[in-house]
Parts: C-alpha cells; structure tokens; sequence
C-alpha cells in the first residue's frame, strides 16, 4: 500500500491519498491538486516531487 499526504507538498493541507501502487497514489493526488490547489501545476519536477513524498505502508493484517 502507497500513501501521500499532502500536506508535506503543501503546507496546512490534511489531504491523504492511499492505492495499491504508485501510479495510483499519483493519479489521485493529481486529481486533489487539479480541484483542491489549481496554483500548483504538475509539472514533471512536481510529479518526482510527489514521487519522493510517497510512502510506503505495510498491509495491516486486521479487516482483510
Ligand atoms: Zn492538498
């Protein structure tokens, strides 16, 4: 599992995003920033910005 917050891209915002793989996580942070902070342009240095703030998360064993 690959998680983001976005708040480590912009600063006060609480925003995570969560997928099974990082073109996922990508897809939907890409989508958050187009809606949420349209001053932000993805750019190929923001996409390895993002790509560098991504974590990785084991798969928790409870729920599944
Ligand atoms: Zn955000």
């Amino acid at each position: 599992m690959k998680t983001i917050t976005c708040g480590e891209l912009v600063p006060g915002c609480d925003y995570k995003a969560r997928a099974d793989t990082e073109a996922d996580v990508l897809s939907k942070v890409s989508e958050h920033v187009r809606t949420a902070h349209p001053e932000i342009e993805m750019t190929p240095k923001m996409v390895e910005k993002v790509k560098s703030k991504i974590h990785e998360e084991p798969h928790s064993s409870a729920g599944q």
